[in-house]
């Protein structure tokens, strides 16, 4: 028999490329960077879907939403978040708590932090105080902290519903 519990962990990385839209935990931040990749590129997200993911035993989101796929070219990932959420529901599973840590030197995170943790909490289906979001730098060391790159760290926690 399977525990009621189960722990996850989450890692995403993107490069900081001009001309595309900054979006983290779903808030879009004004800013001449945005980050690389196929769908938004919402680093912060992807992390706490793989937690997600990883605490039901199921294979990462490039396994559910692969980058060769154009459905998924710039998509909003609070979508790709709330697939993941029903994804856990049909296995019989409900997040219980998630914690996350963005590294960013630009721009500054913390002003947005409750909002992010809005969003985040609507599209996983919790109480907002169910989400922990910290920001910190790189402090100026390698690609995070020469600011070409956003990285973000993940835990979740879910329960059998
Ligand atoms: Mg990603």
């Amino acid at each position: 028999m399977s525990a009621p519990l189960r722990i996850g962990h989450g890692y995403d990385i993107h490069r900081t490329v001009a001309g595309r839209p900054l979006v983290l935990g779903g808030v879009k931040f004004d800013s001449p960077f945005g980050l690389d990749g196929h769908s938004d590129a919402d680093a912060l997200t992807h992390a706490i879907c793989d937690a997600l993911l990883g605490a039901a035993g199921l294979p990462d989101i490039g396994h559910f939403f692969p980058n060769t796929d154009p459905a998924y070219k710039n998509i909003d990932s609070q979508l790709l978040l709330q697939r993941v959420v029903a994804a856990l529901r049909e296995r019989g599973w409900a997040p219980a708590n998630i914690d996350a840590t963005l590294i960013a030197e630009q721009p500054k995170l913390a002003p947005r932090l409750a909002e992010m943790k809005t969003v985040l909490a609507r599209s996983a289906g919790l109480a907002v105080d169910a989400i922990g979001l910290k920001a910190t730098t790189n402090e100026g060391s390698d690609d995070i902290g020469r600011g070409l790159a956003i990285a973000a760290h993940a835990v979740a926690l879910i329960q059998k519903v």
